[in-house]
């Protein structure tokens, strides 16, 4: 043996927990001859290694090269240190204070070896549905309590058999203290149900009873990894209309699931950043443009141009899609509003009458997440719904939090984060709080999330809404509550993801959110820091009358943009436009307009989208909230340079963007006949150029400062990349891991909380 020359200490941080990291490091030290220990601690994971200098120079290189496939290597830091005379390379047992920060790791995706397990005949695991190893498998959902360790999971009541013990307890097998690990002998079974039937006959091959009842057109819910899909034939008219009906949703798109990358690429255009989400092994939703001709049902995203598609995660989706043999609709197993479905019972009682077939197990999930969503905007990666695959991960921030803070987020899409240290955990998507059953699952989350990062809050933060029920929450709460003003929020959240800590110029665009002043607010431009914040510029308001029913019926926005594009009066283009309003409906909303009843002034970007796709396209509903201004980005030609008069006002203190003359041209276009795909692409340009002429007008003031973009409206690729494109030579920053929309505003919250309890 060659004596010990040097000693090294090498830090790496990243997603390097709970991804078979530590056993991977060892095996690399075998073969590479190093001796040493690895450990995790609360930033990532140590090794110190001892060997001469050639075979550490290789160890090094060797960690750097090959990775686990789930891990993600954020840092890589190395120093000496005095040689330690050791024998062997061991595995330590982590300082458990330490190491509770992360010790739950995210749900990841069946990975290529188990994948070739589970097809494999001679394989002791052939089609076994819950096959998983170091690499793969059910983490977050199944924790029942932190650290994670098989106890603590719901893992806990199926005992190892003979084989199984034996892999778990080699540390060079790929199932070395994979914590959920299991076989046909010891571990989880599946159940199938008739939902028609009484008796509980145990099938055989459920999988294959499945899948042929699936091939049959018929309605299966099947019990993922973070709650229950409803599962259809994709390629089925009639199948997809009847889990419509029978789930009372009316147009929003539905997810596919599709068995490889190929057959995605049939439906959807699938460039390389697509590709990498579609295959990282947090899989989330992606979404793609449609090819046409794909063969999918229309009913799967009518009037869509967009298509939301999924690899398999589980070996149970693998197994399912091979033997059903079509793509499948898998849309989250719920009535429209409420959580989704995620034990036995609750799929018994909710999916009984929606599904004709149920696919159980004896696994139970523990903690319900739904599938993430993702988008490419600018070239790069955009979560949408950041949710399983990446709960609980980390978001890493700058300005560490004085002392550890909840913010309970806002009221639709809800996410809530709670943060400590330089580390902010948000939650998995909860979804509207406007029900108790939501309700309920929200405040369960918060309370087990509390537990499972470890995070004692002393400070609660939330929307400055007094209604909303994540601000009521905070308020019953005993910890002291700081309310942070909505699009504020939005902003500091695109700071927090960028490490920006000064002042920025932060442009929020979304729907609508409580303004300082108790107005709705939603198309602003902000000077802001992480605790204080001034409104330079917002849009001119729409005057909409019914609030809500304003939100369902786009066509009052419309017909209230045209009157204020034409001084009260409606010009003779609205009778050809609003075809699907009567003259008496059309002089009815004018009068209730003009005389400011039941009118509240909306100042939302995503109201101007609504109102402009409703007036060209004559919608007059929207099936769900946004239909229409997605509707209003999808037929948008991207081609189109065209861009309409507008006009900033600059009253004081608050600038004005007014789009009356854009209104007018767009009119005028409409009745020379050019297409709305051309009045949608210069609506999308006016937008730009303007948001950009206000954040240049603003410069002037203040010098050049960062800008940050956030809001809902920045899951549009086009209204982005035109902001982005109009900004040259301006440095300005998009969402990627944290949703631009409300379910990222938690993020922003915690990190304004943080900053507003310092100075107050
Ligand atoms: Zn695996
Ligand atoms: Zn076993
Ligand atoms: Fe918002």
């Amino acid at each position: 043996m060659s004596s010990v020359a040097e000693g090294k200490r090498i830090r790496i941080r990243g997603t390097v927990q709970g991804v078979g990291f530590r056993p991977w490091v060892y095996r690399v030290a075998q073969q590479s001859g190093v001796r040493g220990r690895v450990w995790n601690d609360a930033s990532g994971v140590t090794i110190d290694a001892f060997g001469d200098g050639p075979t550490l120079r290789a160890f090094e290189a060797a960690l750097h090269d090959s990775p686990p496939p789930a891990a993600r290597i954020a840092g890589f830091e190395c120093s000496a240190i005095p040689v330690e005379p050791l024998r062997a390379f061991v595995i330590e047992q982590s300082a458990s204070a330490a190491e509770h920060l992360v010790s739950i790791p995210p749900d990841l995706a069946t990975c290529d070896d188990c994948v070739k397990d589970i097809f494999d005949p001679a394989n002791r695991r052939y089609r076994y549905p819950f096959t998983n190893c170091t690499n793969c498998g059910p983490r977050f959902t199944i924790a029942t309590d932190a650290p994670y360790d098989r106890a603590a999971t719901t893992m806990a009541p199926f005992e190892m058999c003979g084989p199984c013990r034996h892999e778990y307890e080699d540390v060079l097998d790929r199932r070395f203290h994979a914590q959920p690990t299991a076989c046909p002998v010891c571990g989880p079974q599946l159940e199938l149900v008739w939902t028609g039937k009484d008796d509980g006959t145990p099938s055989a091959d459920a999988i294959g009873e499945a899948a042929a009842a699936l091939r049959r057109g018929l309605i299966v819910a099947v019990k993922g990894i973070g709650g229950f899909h409803l599962a259809c034939d994709a390629t089925s008219e009639p199948a997809v209309r009847r889990l419509r009906e029978r789930k009372h949703r009316d147009a929003k798109p539905l997810a596919v699931m599709v068995p490889t990358l190929d057959a995605a690429s049939e439906l959807a255009v699938v460039t390389p950043v697509h590709r990498d989400l579609l295959t990282s092994p947090e899989r989330p939703i992606v979404l793609m443009e449609k090819r046409p001709g794909g063969g999918l049902a229309e009913a799967v995203a009518p009037r869509n141009g967009q298509l939301g598609l999924m690899l398999p995660y589980s070996p149970l989706h693998h197994l399912l899609l091979a033997d059903a043999g079509c793509p499948l609709v898998m849309t989250s197993g719920n009535l429209s509003d409420e959580p989704i479905a995620f034990t036995n019972d609750d799929a018994r009682l909710r999916l009984g009458a929606i599904a004709d077939v149920l696919l159980l197990h004896d696994r139970e999930i523990h903690t319900r997440c739904d599938d993430s969503v993702a988008t490419v905007v600018a070239g790069g990666p955009l979560l949408v719904r950041r949710s399983r695959g990446y709960v609980p991960r980390a978001v890493s921030v700058r300005t560490p939090f004085a002392a550890p803070v909840l913010a309970t987020g806002a009221l639709l899409k809800n996410t809530f984060c709670l943060a400590s240290g330089t580390q902010a955990f948000l939650g998995p998507h909860i979804g509207d709080l406007e029900n108790l059953e939501t309700y309920d699952s929200f405040t369960t989350a918060i309370e087990r999330f509390q537990r499972f990062v470890g995070i004692r809050p002393e400070l609660v933060a939330c929307d400055l809404h007094p209604d909303y029920l994540s601000t009521r929450y905070a308020e019953q709460r005993p910890e002291r509550v700081i309310r942070v003003q909505h699009h504020h929020a939005h902003v500091v959240s695109a700071m927090a993801e960028h490490g920006l800590d000064g002042r920025v110029i932060g442009i929020a665009y979304d729907g609508t959110g409580y303004g300082t002043d108790g107005t709705s607010w939603g198309g602003e431009i902000l000077v802001a820091t992480h605790a204080r914040f001034e409104r330079l510029a917002s849009f001119r308001p729409i005057a909409l009358v019914g609030g809500d029913a304003a939100v369902r019926e786009p066509w009052r926005g419309a017909l209230a943009l045209l009157l204020d594009a034409h001084d009260g009066e409606l010009p003779d283009a609205a009778e050809r436009l609003m075809r699907s309003v009567s003259a008496a409906e059309r002089e009815q909303m004018r009068q209730l307009i003009l005389r400011g009843v039941h009118v509240s002034r909306a100042r939302g970007v995503g109201r101007y989208f609504d109102a402009f796709g409703a007036l060209f396209l004559d919608r007059r509903r929207a099936a769900f909230e946004g239909q229409v201004a997605l509707e209003w980005n999808q037929v948008a030609d991207r081609t189109s340079r065209r861009t309409y008069p507008f006009t900033i006002d600059e009253r004081q203190p608050l600038m004005e963007l007014d789009l009356r003359s854009a209104v007018r041209a767009a009119v005028d276009d409409a009745s020379r006949g050019v297409p709305a795909a051309v009045i949608a692409a210069a609506f999308h340009n006016t937008l730009a150029a303007a948001t950009s002429a206000v954040v240049l007008r603003v410069m002037d003031a203040t010098g050049p400062l960062p800008v940050v973009a956030s809001g809902g409206c920045f899951q549009n690729a086009m209204l982005a990349e035109g902001i982005r494109e109009a900004l040259t030579g301006v440095d300005v920053r998009l969402h990627a891991q944290v949703p631009p929309g409300d379910g990222g505003i938690a993020l922003g919250q915690a990190v304004a909380a943080n900053a507003i309890a310092k100075i107050s």
